[in-house]
């Protein structure tokens, strides 16, 4: 996805957003910070959106549902300790923007979307940005998407009341949780290692997520 900055009008709002809202708050991961200088993403907002897609903070993508902030995108994908060949989990496709992100880092993203418009976007968008070892899949991702398991990480882009046991159970031995967990108002985020079988829980610092919904989210999925 590497763009040629010459035809690429976003490459210095995009260099700027890595520089000023990701290395000097602590992201030092190089193989996300590139990442994130390579994703578009302002192709995962509406056009009217174009300019503030590199701006520090979440925006509307459709559904009450929104695009996370750019910052938060890189600490999922940084605490997620993603290899180059790891096979990942993305609950909450909505745009698709982080599931690029993570496709960047990994060899293979399966990522889960409840709204089938937004899967169906982002499913359009993702081929035509060429990702390859992208798939969207649509349903209740609190699941997991249990035909693809394990994965080397997993990483919830909607917040819980608590962690869904499907996806400790979806995650390879030595695997990586990252979630969103706490009231639909506020949250922490959590990393999870799974360990010899058993999940070791770390927090890591405060957030604010829209709710998964779903089976094990805040309410029933109708
Ligand atoms: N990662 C997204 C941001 C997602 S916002 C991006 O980069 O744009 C959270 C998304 O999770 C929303 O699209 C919402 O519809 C979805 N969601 C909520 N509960 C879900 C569930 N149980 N299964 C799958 N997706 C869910």
């Amino acid at each position: 996805m590497s763009g040629n900055p010459e035809s690429d009008p976003f490459a210095s709002l995009r260099h700027a957003m890595v520089e000023q809202q990701l290395r000097v708050r602590g992201i030092r991961d190089e193989r996300v910070l590139a990442a994130m200088e390579r994703v578009p993403r302002h192709e995962f907002v509406s056009a009217y959106n174009n300019e503030a897609a590199y701006e520090d903070h979440p925006i509307e993508i459709g559904q009450q549902q929104t695009i996370s902030q750019p910052f938060m995108v890189a600490a999922m994908a940084e605490a997620a300790q993603i290899k180059p060949a790891d096979v990942v989990l993305e609950v909450g496709t909505g745009s698709g923007y982080q599931a690029a992100v993570l496709a960047e880092l990994a060899a293979e993203v399966f990522t889960i979307e409840r709204f089938a418009s937004l899967a169906e976007t982002a499913q359009k968008l993702l081929a035509h940005l060429n990702y390859a070892n992208i798939v969207v899949a649509l349903g209740d991702g609190s699941n997991g998407l249990p035909q693809y398991a394990p994965y080397d990480a997993i990483v919830v882009a909607a917040a819980a009341p608590e962690i869904p046991p499907a996806l400790v159970d979806q995650l390879r031995e030595g695997g990586r949780l990252v979630i969103p967990i706490g009231s639909a108002q506020e949250q922490e985020l959590f990393l999870l290692r799974k360990q010899n079988g058993t999940p070791a829980t770390q927090k890591l610092f405060g957030c604010k997520f829209v709710p998964l919904v779903g089976r094990y989210g805040f309410h029933p999925a109708t």
